[in-house]
């Protein structure tokens, strides 16, 4: 089975709860556990999150400041697509070690890309400067063994 939803919504604080849910709420269909719920909801609250923090700093009022997020699930794997198309980010590779932010004085502490790592099997980020940041994420649902319980 193969099923596919997009969204788009703007760059705000607000919306970040919003996408979460809605990740969350798609994939209902696979019967996640709660564990695996809540790690996809992690790691979309944090690429959303950077979408929202980091994406658009300085931005002309009336400029959009767009995020999309588009998730497929193509029998038990989940892919999720989360892009901006803010300032981008020179150097990927260092933007995702573990406690690197730009921003450490507003209580960042650079581990979002690491949770979404952690959180995920899979983990893509391209970006271009000027033109955006595009986070790649797959997981692979209902590999977690049955916990019996006990007599
Ligand atoms: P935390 O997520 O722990 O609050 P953080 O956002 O700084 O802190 P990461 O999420 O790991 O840490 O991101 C690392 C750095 O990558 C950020 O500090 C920022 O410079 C850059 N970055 C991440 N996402 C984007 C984006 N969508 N657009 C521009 N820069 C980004
Ligand atoms: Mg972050």
């Amino acid at each position: 089975m193969k099923n596919e939803m997009k969204m788009e919504f703007d760059a705000a604080a607000e919306n970040e709860g919003f996408a979460r849910v809605a990740a969350a709420a798609f994939v209902t269909p696979l019967d996640p556990t709660l564990e695996e719920a809540a790690d996809i909801k992690t790691a979309v609250s944090e690429a959303v999150t950077n979408a929202v923090i980091h994406a658009y700093p300085d931005w002309p009022a009336d400029q959009p400041r767009k995020v999309e997020m588009k998730c497929v699930v193509d029998g038990d794997v989940l892919s999720i697509e989360i892009a901006d198309h803010g300032i981008g980010i020179p150097d990927v590779e260092k933007a995702m070690e573990p406690l690197y932010s730009t921003c450490p004085d507003k209580d960042r502490s650079g581990m979002g890309f690491a949770f979404m790592e952690a959180f995920m099997d899979d983990l893509e980020v391209e970006s271009a400067v000027g033109q955006g940041t595009v986070v790649r994420m797959k997981k692979k649902l209902g590999t977690q063994p049955f916990l019996e319980e006990e007599e």
